[in-house]
């Protein structure tokens, strides 16, 4: 069964979209607009100005932090306000509690994304923070995506570079759904893992573009996210977009207390394992490097010592995915090696 997005815009200035989308779908009246108090002050105004020239009644709730007690929180206001659709806007944070919300409650959500940091703008997907670890709660797809790329290109360079880097990763995703299908007997479909690998394949051949971080740049970029999330609508899972790479990110998260961008750090680790998947992961590098992601421990801002120990404990961040770490994952000397020779570390 695959669950799709039923409308994506992307574009420059569509943000002013939103309402004729709302009733487009026929997504009701009454929207609970989810955002973070950054964003709400850079564009809460449009947004009210669009929104009160509608015939859509709407709220807003600002969240704070991207965590599991933070979304539950916001049950009240959906329980006294009772909308018909939630709105998602902001970044990948503000979204995934939206999608946490929708999921919970039953109530269709739209995500409209204000940067390209990570592919959960319209994944089924949605990872909080909660307890000392990440929940990843599986959701629906958000009902349409607006991404407005005046929006998205005004956001700090950094962050909109991520995005990249989030994609680059499907090459070692993809590598590893495969070895899990044929060493586990996984279900692996090549439709979406090939729908993965495009979005990869895109950033490296216009890296050179994205660079220049113009409108067409993050245009791709955002492009990717979108085909990289409907990879995973269409898999059912987060496989096609998520592997070895992301498991060394997580670990990274928790031995270093979030160092840096999830995007930059899934960058780095897609070099580490394809080095141990035997791909070019010189090109990698290199990519990453045209587009001004780090590929480096320092260009993170952790100590080697961090990089080896996340990668000695990727493994056991999600014991039920199958990547090229096996099951007992890599010894402290493995590791140091491995980072070494991809000059990850010194
Ligand atoms: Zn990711």
């Amino acid at each position: 069964m695959i669950d799709l997005p039923k409308k994506i815009v992307v574009g420059e200035n569509v943000v002013w979209q939103i309402p004729k989308v709302i009733q487009e779908l026929r997504l009701g009246k009454k929207v609970l607009i989810i955002t973070g108090p950054n964003v709400w002050g850079l564009i809460g105004g449009t947004v009210e100005e669009m929104m009160s020239s509608s015939n859509v009644s709407y709220e807003v709730s600002k969240v704070y932090k991207p965590t599991l007690s933070e979304a539950e929180s916001l049950h009240e206001t959906l329980n006294s306000f009772s909308p018909d659709l939630i709105i998602g806007l902001g970044g990948g944070k503000t979204i995934d509690i939206a999608k946490y919300l929708s999921a919970s409650s039953g109530i269709p959500f739209m995500s409209v994304p204000t940067t390209s940091s990570h592919d959960g703008i319209a994944s089924p997907f949605a990872s909080l923070r909660g307890g000392g670890k990440i929940t990843s709660v599986l959701a629906k797809p958000p009902v349409a995506v607006i991404a407005d790329l005046n929006i998205i290109t005004s956001a700090p360079s950094r962050v909109i570079k991520a995005g990249a880097g989030d994609l680059i990763a499907k090459f070692t995703a993809v590598l590893d759904w495969r070895l899990a299908h044929r060493l586990k007997g996984e279900y692996y479909g090549d439709y979406s893992a090939q729908l993965a690998l495009l979005s990869a394949k895109h950033v490296v051949n216009y890296s050179d573009l994205i660079s220049k971080l113009s409108i067409e740049g993050v245009r791709v970029i955002v492009e990717g996210l979108i085909s990289s999330s409907v990879a995973m609508c269409i898999a059912g899972s987060s496989r096609p977009a998520s592997g070895s790479e992301h498991l060394f990110s997580h670990a990274l998260d928790y031995v270093a207390n979030y160092p840096a961008l999830h995007g930059e750090q899934v960058g780095v680790g897609a070099i580490m394992m394809s080095y141990l998947h035997g791909i070019e992961w010189r090109k990698i590098k290199k990519v990453l490097k045209k587009v001004g992601l780090p590929t480096t421990a320092k260009e993170l801002g952790v100590r080697d010592v961090d990089i080896i120990n996340a990668l000695t404990i990727a493994h056991k961040i999600r014991t039920e995915r199958y990547t090229i770490l096996g099951e007992s994952g890599l010894t402290y000397e493995a590791a140091e090696k491995l980072a070494k020779e991809t000059e990850v570390i010194d």
